[in-house]
């Protein structure tokens, strides 16, 4: 009866079962009046469905075989009911990269083409419209977004099964050239006659899954062409958030640290420390420099030892009064030519008008040696001291040392300078450090991620080749 249904009408709409020209099995067509290309499942024979006389396009070449999707199996995908109706293996000519394509079809909704490499998922609508450059250029701009070519290449189809809308066999030929923009993809195949255009969306392997609970589903390995980052929209978020958090760390520091720009103050140069005892020097008249004159402050300088009676340190020095235009942190670095030997400042910052003072503390020793052949040292015959906080306000310095230090002429030079404005940047870097370090490792990841999704691709993301495709084709020889 079928048989004679075939010789009465010419048109394919009517003919949804028939016989295998070759074998003489079963083939009942599922997009009946659509398909005109039809494997059969027993002899793999590829049929025109189109021609009255079921022509046969390819002889059965290759053993029929189980899809991982079987044909005629349904399953729910975004929301519509698909049939599997085809399915399509196409490799790269010359190399082992291949990939599945699955027809899906629904009467009211059409035919979509699922595609899977390497346990990734690519659900793909063809596009009925031109795209600009597509298959030329290394960037695309579709639906305002930008897509940068993927992969590019000469494909055949290795394996056919089910039914087409289009006519297709093994061993068909085409340029297949893929952009992506995760988790979107545009893809192109051209052959002589005709070019199509798709535009497909990344599905997780567990939506197939679902949809399709009795396939044989591979289990993903790397990273899909256009799968999207774990890390995408929310890593830049987060970097994005520690990127302000650092500027704000930095705009903080500067303001606290008081926005003077660095200025060295006071510098006291050269000025010797008397030393005792030394009972033939006088040192109120001999050493004292001009500026000493001003020792006779009120406050906590009472304390301080006065220079009558032999004691074991020189006079205080006493510098000339400076000016802090507002808040600031002061360092103050003494730089002695101890040698063997210690010296110990005691230093004392005064406010002239509150009568305020900061005692400052610094040692300095440095020894060294030979000890059986072998030089060492220990110690700085330097030393620094900060001070934060310091209120604006006219200021000098009181600066009384010690030393076991014996020159020749009793006395040790030093020199002390006085900074204001200075920033501590340690402390910048250390919050920077715990500010950036989470976004640090979110950066990291995504560029492994999209590093390892670019492994498999022939160009870099900007769109230029990797020097890797020449070898890959004068090796496709092989
Ligand atoms: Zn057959």
């Amino acid at each position: 009866m079928t048989d004679r249904t075939f010789g009465q009408r010419p048109a394919v709409q009517s003919v949804g079962a028939f016989q295998c020209p070759t074998c003489g099995g079963p083939i009942a067509l599922r997009a009946v009046g659509i398909s005109v290309t039809a494997v059969c499942r027993q002899c793999s024979t590829v049929i025109d469905t189109a021609n009255p006389n079921l022509r046969v396009i390819q002889a059965a070449n290759k053993k029929a075989f189980d899809t991982d999707i079987a044909i005629g199996t349904r399953g729910e995908l975004f929301g519509t009911m698909w049939e599997v109706i085809g399915y399509v293996r196409k490799w790269v000519k010359g190399t082992v990269y291949a990939w599945d394509e699955y027809l899906l079809f629904n009467p009211w909704e059409g035919f979509r083409f699922l595609s899977q490499s390497n346990g990734h998922w690519t659900f793909f609508k063809r596009l009925n419209r031109a795209i600009e450059g597509i298959g030329r250029n290394t960037k695309l701009t579709y639906d305002d977004q930008t897509y940068t070519v993927f992969n590019k290449d000469r494909v055949f189809v290795d394996a056919v099964q089910g039914e087409f809308y289009w006519r297709v066999k093994t061993g068909d030929e085409s340029d297949a050239t893929d952009y992506i923009c995760p988790p979107y993809m545009l893809s192109s195949e051209s052959t002589d006659d005709e070019i199509n255009i798709t535009h497909g969306v990344y599905v997780e392997p567990n939506l197939i899954k679902k949809a399709f609970p009795y396939a044989r589903l591979v289990t993903p390995s790397g990273v899909g062409a256009c799968q999207p980052s774990p890390h995408g929209s929310q890593g830049d978020t987060i970097v994005r958030l520690g990127a302000i958090a650092a500027g704000v760390a930095i705009v903080l520091h500067l303001a606290i640290s008081g926005g003077l720009p660095n200025k060295s103050v006071i510098e006291v140069t050269g000025h010797p420390i008397q030393v005792m005892p030394l009972p033939t020097s006088t040192p109120s008249a001999s050493t004292q420099p001009a500026g000493g004159a001003m020792w006779s402050l009120p406050g906590e300088t009472q304390t301080a030892p006065t220079a009558q009676t032999p004691q074991t340190d020189g006079q205080p020095v006493v510098t000339e009064s400076f000016t802090l235009p507002r808040m600031t942190n002061i360092r103050l670095d003494t730089a002695t030519q101890i040698d063997n030997g210690w010296a110990d400042f005691d230093l004392t910052l005064i406010n002239e008008t509150t009568q305020a003072t900061y005692p400052m503390h610094e040692s300095v020793s440095y020894y060294h040696g030979l000890d059986d052949g072998e030089s060492w040292h220990e110690g700085h015959n330097a030393a620094r001291t900060w001070l934060s906080s310091v209120p604006a306000g006219r200021y000098h310095l009181v600066i009384d040392a010690e030393t076991d230090q014996f020159s020749k002429d009793g006395q040790l030079p030093f020199s002390l300078t006085l900074r204001r404005g200075l920033t501590e940047w340690s402390n910048l870097w250390i919050a920077l450090l715990l500010i950036l370090i989470y976004p640090g490792i979110v950066l990291f990841r995504q560029w492994s991620f999209e590093s390892q999704r670019w492994s498999n691709s022939d160009f870099k993301p900007d769109g230029s080749r990797a020097a890797s495709i020449d070898s890959s084709e004068t090796e496709s020889d092989e």
